[in-house]
């Protein structure tokens, strides 16, 4: 699925702009996407409906073509909806676990021990479980593994006063991490069971703990405790396995909060703090979204500071030389492949990208280095007025560089070709050329 969406995103490679059937087609891409990896329809279609106004209504930025900038929507859009990490400060408090039977409780109450005891502080884990025969031992190894303070009594059976208990045992702790029992579904026992261990424990954080798998189950879930006890943050269990997670999105929106730590496999140290940018990328299934429109922000600004010698505006009005050609090759070294470098250029937008024969973008790495060298050995003269470059001048730089005559044919030639795909560029008229650059 992500590899549709991929694909339809790279069909906009060469555009500056987008109609609305490229956007419709790339929004059903990301609705199959997040569909598929469990996220509430309503908020999908929520999510399509400001990517599609907002794709078609703002203009890219300069030097942004029309792929990465529907990226960074779709990028902001989600994190707005999944929003940052919640907070979570490294100072004493009391966080209570709330979640169904199952979704990973016990387990997040050590591994977050663990997590807290690796920033210097000093957690207790208070099981509260009389419910699930095991449930006492479960926690109490997990908590010798993770080597931090525990707390349970298996021969009681009332929560509350183990809580109350439990909260007196361990007060020489910074963090207390308090377990509750869970049901297979909601039943107002756990509910009233829960309300209950709260009022005694007064946690500063209650965290809602959700199996990746939960779909659409996650929004009944979420409303009932936050209603009993308030949801000030979620946490995502299994996400080691097939789920991505998604229902948990619906819970956010539900309790108004966000995302605390990711659960990523059975070891205590099998935690993570979550992070927008990594848990999106895995829900749309592609690559890292952030570090895409960040690599065009930085790439974007090198070419500007980074080669003031060099202007791309001059290029168009006057000769593409050889050295044109050079600091392109330099900038794309930095950046990445061709055709985004020509993005990326000021002023010309994809719109020269769009001209260009398919092999002009055929640049190898490989033949890249070569023609680098090759330009090395040139003189300036040679690089400002390649076509002073006859068979003695080719001889002269093979040896010079220790290439071949027929790769320095071969860059001339794709110099040429380049020359002339911007030479009828330029023959384009006044005004389109205006309303290009001022992109
Ligand atoms: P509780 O009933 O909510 O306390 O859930 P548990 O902590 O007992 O976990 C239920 C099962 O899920 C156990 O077998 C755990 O080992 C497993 N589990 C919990 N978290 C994760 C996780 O992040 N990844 C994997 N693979 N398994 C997990
Ligand atoms: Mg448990």
């Amino acid at each position: 699925l992500g590899s549709s969406l991929r694909g339809s995103l790279d069909k906009l490679r060469g555009k500056s702009r987008l109609d609305e059937e490229d956007v419709q087609e790339i929004v059903k891409e990301i609705q199959r996407s997040l569909l598929s990896a469990d996220v509430d329809v309503s908020l999908v279609m929520d999510l399509s409906d400001s990517i599609k106004t907002r794709a078609l209504e703002e203009e890219p930025p300069g030097g942004t073509n029309a792929r990465d900038h529907v990226l960074k929507i779709v990028y902001e859009e989600l994190v707005g909806l999944i929003g940052e990490s919640t907070e979570i400060p490294l100072e004493s408090q009391t966080i209570m676990l709330a979640g169904l039977q199952g979704s990973g409780k016990t387990t997040t109450s050590a591994k977050m021990a663990w997590w807290f005891s690796k920033k210097g502080l000093r957690p207790a884990v208070i099981q509260t479980d009389t419910f699930r025969p095991g449930a006492y031992d479960q926690a109490k190894q997990m908590c010798e593994r993770a080597e931090v303070d525990f707390y349970g009594d298996p021969d009681c059976d009332d929560p509350v006063q183990i809580a109350r208990e439990g909260l007196e045992a361990t007060e020489d702790a910074d963090i207390h991490i308090v377990d509750t029992a869970g049901r297979h579904a909601l039943e107002d026992d756990l509910i009233a069971e829960i309300e209950e261990i709260e009022s005694v424990v007064q946690p500063d954080l209650n965290l809602l703990v959700l199996d990746a798998a939960i779909g659409q189950g996650a929004k009944d879930q979420a409303q009932q405790f936050d209603e009993s006890i308030g949801i000030g943050g979620v946490v995502i269990t299994k996400l080691d396995g097939t789920a991505k997670g998604g229902g948990a999105l619906t819970a956010v929106n539900e309790t108004d909060s966000s995302i605390a730590f990711l659960g990523m496999g059975e070891t205590v140290q099998d935690i993570e703090r979550f992070e927008p940018n990594g848990f999106i990328s895995r829900l749309l299934g592609m690559g890292d979204l952030k570090q895409l429109s960040e690599r065009v922000e930085r790439a974007m600004s090198e070419t500007q500071l980074e080669d003031e010698d060099w202007d791309p505006e001059e290029m168009m009005k006057g000769n593409f030389t050889l050295k044109d050609m050079q600091k392109q090759m330099e900038a794309m070294n930095k950046m990445g492949p061709l055709d985004q470098v020509l993005d990326m250029i000021p002023g010309l937008g994809g719109g020269l990208k769009d001209q260009l024969p398919d092999d002009a973008m055929d640049v190898t790495k490989d033949r890249m280095r070569s023609f680098e060298v090759i330009m090395d050995s040139m003189t300036d003269d040679e690089l400002e007025n390649p076509r002073i470059i006859g068979a003695s001048r080719v001889k002269r730089i093979a040896q010079g560089s220790g290439k071949d005559e027929e790769t320095i044919q071969e860059l001339l030639e794709q110099h040429r070709m380049m020359e002339r795909t911007i030479k009828q560029f330029q023959g384009m008229g006044d005004g389109d050329m205006q309303r290009m650059m001022k992109k």
